[in-house]
């Protein structure tokens, strides 16, 4: 099968390795979309990731062939890369040990992943996808389980208002899953004209451009002078939790759901008299994703503007379209189409 590996730093090849053979309690699936996430991007872009590896993990398709144990899913199912509850003894998230680093994981193991034609996956992985839910919209389903992870271990409660900081697929999630979850309006910060577009189609209360608006300023005037009770930084841009921290209110939170591989400038003397908070979250566990399918099929998460005619791409684009995201761009999600 065709599969685009890594062959070094900032270098992706696409080669023929062999099909996967599903072992007995294995499934194999037919990839038909797989996105580029931000952290693939990074492992690229920093060569953080074995060379022979196979990135990708946000991919849909269909079950082609089942194992001689395998019970609940059959040939045709269509499913999503993951969401099943692990048999005792498995882990759901890769992000286990106690001194887990999300920066070096990509070189602990050789993997395949998604960025292929095929891949073979233990029958408790995935899930399968509602009927009344599109491709289009089903392939936002891991990175959409990672915003309601986020949102679900916040200190956000309905009602509130909220800020996100960057407006990527991350972040857009995160906002919609905020308004899907009742927030009096989440207001969006983002210098990019085409993911600010997007922020506004998907129902931001406002969207700030940093550029040339003080959103510190400009949020604690919003809320009567308070601060805001939890922002979500979703850009790990150099000024972006600096600001988060300045603008929640006392006893606040900053949301950290995205990963900043560069050192980000601190001021703690603008916010430590306050007593905020920072929290990080990342990955996601089963409920995030059954609580994604939910929203989906109830159509409170909506891929419009984010997985649009342009985002697709082929084998032959990836090497191009990594090295693009590296740099501010204008596609919202890239999504390939093996
Ligand atoms: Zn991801």
């Amino acid at each position: 099968m065709k599969a685009a590996v890594m062959r070094g730093t900032q270098q992706i090849a696409v080669e023929d390795i062999p099909t996967p053979e599903p072992g007995p309690n294995q499934v194999l699936v037919k990839i038909k979309y797989s996105g580029i996430c931000g952290s693939d991007v990074h492992r690229f872009q920093y060569g953080m990731i074995n060379s022979g590896s196979v990135m990708g993990h946000e991919f849909i398709g269909e079950v082609v062939q089942c194992g001689a144990m395998v019970t609940k899913l059959k040939t045709g199912d269509r499913v999503v890369s993951g969401g099943g509850e692990p048999p005792a003894g498995a882990a759901a998230r890769v992000s286990v040990g106690d001194r887990y680093s999300a920066r070096t994981v990509g070189l602990k193991s050789t993997t395949v992943g998604g960025f292929a034609e095929y891949i073979a996956m233990d029958e408790w992985r995935p899930l399968r996808i509602p009927p009344g839910v599109s491709d289009e919209l089903a392939v936002l389903a891991e990175p959409a389980s990672i915003a309601v992870h986020a949102v679900r271990t916040s200190r956000f409660k309905i009602g509130d208002i909220a800020v996100v900081m960057g407006a990527g697929p991350i972040g857009l999630l995160v906002m919609q899953v905020l308004n899907a979850g009742g927030a009096e309006g989440v207001y969006v910060s983002e210098p990019a004209p085409a993911r600010a577009a997007a922020a506004r189609a998907l129902g931001a209360a406002l969207v700030m451009n940093p550029a040339d608006t003080d959103v510190v300023t400009e949020m604690v005037e919003r809320s009567q002078g308070l601060g805001v009770p939890v922002a979500f930084d979703a850009a790990a841009a150099k000024p972006t939790l600096q600001q988060g921290l300045e603008m929640v209110r006392r006893g606040g939170q900053v949301l950290v759901v995205s990963m900043a591989w560069e050192d980000v400038d601190l001021l703690t003397v603008e916010w430590i008299g306050r007593e905020v908070e920072m929290k990080a979250a990342y990955g996601s566990e089963p409920v995030d994703w059954r609580t994604v399918l939910n929203l989906m099929e109830r159509e409170q998460i909506s891929n419009e503007s984010m997985v649009t005619p342009e985002s697709f791409i082929g084998f032959d684009e990836m090497q191009s379209s990594l090295e693009r995201l590296m740099k501010p761009e204008e596609h919202v999600q890239v999504v390939l189409v093996p």
